[in-house]
């Protein structure tokens, strides 16, 4: 695996529900469903897709009766399935009744997510705020201090607003709104403490939906505070302008040592499925060397040497292969979730991108031989061709991982993270 950022910003670990975020301990990837959270069945069936696609940790929102009162089974189910992935209760406006009202809910989760601009206005706000951290020290939760520039503390922005207007030179109403989101996490968060959650039960983020926007909160967040700082940009969106944006934002501070856990905050595609978020930003860590997941295929975009869509085909059906015999292969050998793949269409690059990666392929190109070398570890071992070739050339990487990862003993299933 290439290495990632040299240096990741010093933060406080907190432990999740067993899950440890912050510190020194790698990123970790973060969803949330969908479904209706009263609907038990239907919740706990898509945090299950989620966890088993390698979310880490999923929220799911509470926001009335029902969901609360839904939310001891969901953790039960998942404990049948033998799913310990951690659940946030996602809480905004009737969060401190429904946890107050509901200690089996408060008893189930992992993390209480509390945006302090949705917590209550004027004289009620403050009471509702520590009720809910009372109840967190009570279950002994963390809790995320989650700010978004969509419902930032309205109390807050007036009084820093008129604070501006007083003064002789008065900022910019942008970075008035950028620094009435960071006083109201950073300023909630010190409230926590003070009535008693500990240091290393707090995490903090602050989304917005620009990249930039993103960008220069977060760093400036970071040097303000050393909680483990969740990345999310919000409404990113659907397709590709949703991962290019997150991966836009989240990438720039990921390499700049900035953030403890992420989510990828995707618009699924009609039919498509909510794991997508998780595959994201999977990829996003992967691919700047942070953490290994499963093994990626690197392709050549193809162009006018490539005869025909078989280069494209076989790309797609190796990356799809690998991911689904990962979950086995991560179960009986080590470290096979750093091995690399190339898929190449024609001569130009095939054989030395393929000589790069663990194990590759070099397809024919316009005028070639029809036949397709194989290498691995550098060297050219089988040369493949004829109707089988995909075939043929999925037996030939089952043989490499089996012989190339050392077997892992029963009972010591090594964790879906790298370094
Ligand atoms: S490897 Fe060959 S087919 Fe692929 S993009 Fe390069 S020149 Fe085109």
């Amino acid at each position: 695996m290439q290495t990632g950022p040299a240096q990741r910003r010093a933060s406080v670990a907190v432990n999740v529900g067993g899950v440890m975020v912050g510190g020194e301990h790698p990123v970790v990837v973060q969803s949330m469903t969908n479904t209706d959270t009263a609907d038990e069945v239907g919740t706990a069936i898509q945090v299950a897709e989620l966890a088993r696609a390698g979310s880490e940790i999923v929220r799911i929102t509470v926001d009335r009766e029902d969901a609360a009162a839904a939310v001891p089974g969901i953790r039960k189910r998942l404990d049948e399935m033998g799913l310990r992935v951690p659940l946030v209760g996602d809480f905004h406006f009737n969060g401190h009744k429904l946890l107050s009202r509901f200690p089996d809910c408060a008893a189930a989760l992992d993390k209480f997510r509390i945006n302090p601009g949705n917590v209550g206005r004027g004289a009620r706000r403050d009471g509702q705020f520590a009720e809910m951290i009372r109840i967190a020290v009570e279950h002994d939760k963390p809790v995320r201090i989650g700010v978004n520039w969509g419902s930032l503390d309205q109390d807050l922005m007036a009084r820093m607003m008129d604070e501006n207007a007083s003064r002789q030179r008065p900022l910019d109403a942008r970075d008035v709104m950028m620094e009435a989101l960071i006083t109201s996490a950073l300023d909630s968060a010190v409230r926590a403490e003070e009535l008693g959650l500990g240091h290393d039960r707090i995490l903090i983020s602050c989304k917005m939906s620009g990249v930039q926007d993103l960008i220069r909160i977060y760093r400036d967040l970071a040097a303000r505070c050393d909680y483990p700082l969740h990345l999310g940009l919000t409404e990113a969106g659907m397709g590709s302008k949703g991962i290019v944006a997150s991966s836009a934002a989240i990438g720039v501070l990921l390499q700049q040592g900035i953030g403890d856990t992420i989510r990828i905050s995707l618009t699924p595609e009609p039919g498509a499925p909510r794991t997508q978020e998780v595959v994201v930003a999977q990829e996003l860590l992967q691919t700047m060397g942070l953490r290994a997941f499963t093994p990626l295929v690197a392709a050549c975009p193809g162009c006018g040497r490539t005869t025909s869509t078989l280069f494209q085909e076989l790309a797609g059906e190796i990356q799809q292969f690998v991911r689904e015999r990962m979950p086995s292969w991560r179960q009986s050998y080590q470290g096979v979730e750093d091995m690399s793949l190339a898929v190449m269409g024609c001569v130009v690059n095939g054989p030395g991108e393929s000589k790069h990666a663990n194990i590759g392929i070099s397809l024919p190109g316009t005028g070639e031989r029809p036949v397709a070398p194989v290498y691995e570890d550098g060297e050219k071992t089988v040369t493949l061709k004829g109707e089988n070739l995909a075939a043929d050339f999925k037996a030939v990487i089952e043989r490499y991982v089996e012989r190339r990862y050392p077997p892992l003993h029963a009972g010591t299933e090594q964790r879906q993270t790298g370094g």
